[in-house]
């Protein structure tokens, strides 16, 4: 872990940072949670656009007002959640979304234009004295990055032409992609000098941890009633078939696989067990191997196939994922021999039906019928549940498959083992 003291220290030195990593590496969410830092709530000059200090006051309203009113003028609390403005940058933000325009209608009114309180403040003044922060900063057109660039360096905003000195008190922060921060290059130069911290976001170095993020941002399904229960094997395959994704040479690594990806396909898995239990009238919503391919919708839309290689399409890609998954995660669960007894039934003539529809009890056959199943599935779940039960029997049976032990077949949205 390099990127929590780098922050800390460029936090400590007062620096603006830029952000640079693949989607989906919490870039946005860390810029978010640095308001966690600020002090809880600050008095600022009641009904200033750009939150004014009533100390030192620099929009001229607050000026205007403070000669008049002296220590009568009102002041108002700003709570920390309040001190952040964010914006994603797309090449049609103005200059008026982010720095300021004048107003028409104050112009109207029979302002000149060089007058400040024609001003219509942007987002930027208007997180004056907090934290504003532009996902995406290389997607922002040049003329804007310019002036993003001398409200940092010059605390200076132009507006229509008009320097207007503005002091501003605001902490910048922005993510790029470092790729297209490299070969498109459309950070401009001085801009890009002018972020004081660059640091660099990553995925997930350990599988653990991203079971760990998995669970603590996936959306949790009403259940009305129901448990469920997640057997580890199947948080493990999850989690690995992101990994797998991460290194796979069919996939872009350019814009990288999204932790999102892990996240959204643990809910889908979750998904499917929920509508069996609700079909069957099952107590337990434990997903098994065959709810993996409910998880493809939710992984697909977030890979991006490497064009030019081989020609392959999206569904296979994801399917040889799972499977390449399954068996990193079998194999570290056991070794095929242990399961000799199990392989031999097979040989011997048994056969096993599964599928995402079939009721668990009916699963409970195979722990009787097959000579240690019982034990294998104890090594994994509480064999006492019969959905539990059910789901491991899965995981053991298409382990052996993909250990080319048992032949699979297809049949009617049904698994033949063999
Ligand atoms: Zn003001």
């Amino acid at each position: 872990m390099t990127v929590i003291p780098q922050i800390e220290n460029a936090l400590i030195a007062g620096q603006d940072i830029i952000f640079l990593g693949e989607r989906g590496q919490a870039k946005s969410r860390i810029m978010r949670q640095l308001i966690n830092l600020l002090d809880e709530r600050v008095p600022v000059i009641k009904g200033c656009e750009i939150n004014d200090n009533p100390f030192t006051p620099i929009c001229r309203r607050c000026r205007d007002l403070i000669a008049q009113n002296g220590e009568n003028t009102e002041i108002d609390w700003l709570e920390r959640g309040q001190r952040f403005g964010e914006k994603l940058a797309t090449p049609d933000v103005t200059m008026g979304d982010l720095i300021g325009d004048v107003d028409p209608i104050r112009v109207a009114e029979g302002r000149y234009l060089s007058d400040e309180l024609t001003i219509h403040y942007g987002l930027i003044p208007r997180t004056n004295r907090g934290i504003f922060a532009i996902n995406e900063l290389p997607d922002l057109a040049e003329k804007i990055q310019v002036a993003l660039f001398n409200v940092m360096e010059e605390r200076d905003m132009q507006i229509k032409g008009f320097p207007v000195r503005l002091p501003l008190d605001v902490m910048i922060v922005a993510s790029a992609n470092p790729e297209d921060y490299t070969s498109r290059g459309r950070i401009i130069t001085p801009l890009k000098d002018r972020f004081d911290a660059q640091i660099k976001t990553h995925y997930p170095k350990d599988r653990s941890i991203e079971i760990e993020i998995m669970e603590q941002e996936a959306r949790h399904l009403p259940l009305n009633g129901l448990k469920s229960i997640v057997p580890l094997f199947i948080k493990e395959i999850l989690a690995e078939m992101t990994l797998q994704a991460r290194n796979s040479p069919d996939i872009s690594q350019h814009s990288g696989v999204s932790c999102r990806a892990t996240i959204r396909s643990y809910e889908a898995i979750l998904g499917s067990a929920l509508r069996r239990c609700l079909e069957l009238g099952e107590k337990k919503v434990v997903p098994r191997i065959t709810d993996i391919e409910a998880t493809f919708p939710s992984i697909a839309g977030k890979l991006e196939l490497e064009y030019g290689g081989k020609d392959r399409k999206e569904g296979e890609v994801v399917e040889e994922l799972a499977r390449r998954a399954t068996k990193v995660i079998f194999d570290e669960q056991f070794k095929a021999d242990e399961l000799s007894s199990i392989i031999n039934s097979f040989n011997n003539g048994i056969g096993a039906v599964v599928s995402q529809s079939i009721p668990s009890a009916e699963y409970l056959d195979g722990l009787k019928n097959i000579p240690g199943l019982k034990d294998a599935v104890k090594s994994l779940v509480n064999v006492e549940c019969h959905a539990e039960a059910a789901s491991a029997i899965e995981f053991i049976l298409e382990g052996l498959h993909l250990s080319n032990k048992l032949n699979k077949e297809s049949l009617n949205g049904k698994f033949v083992y063999k």
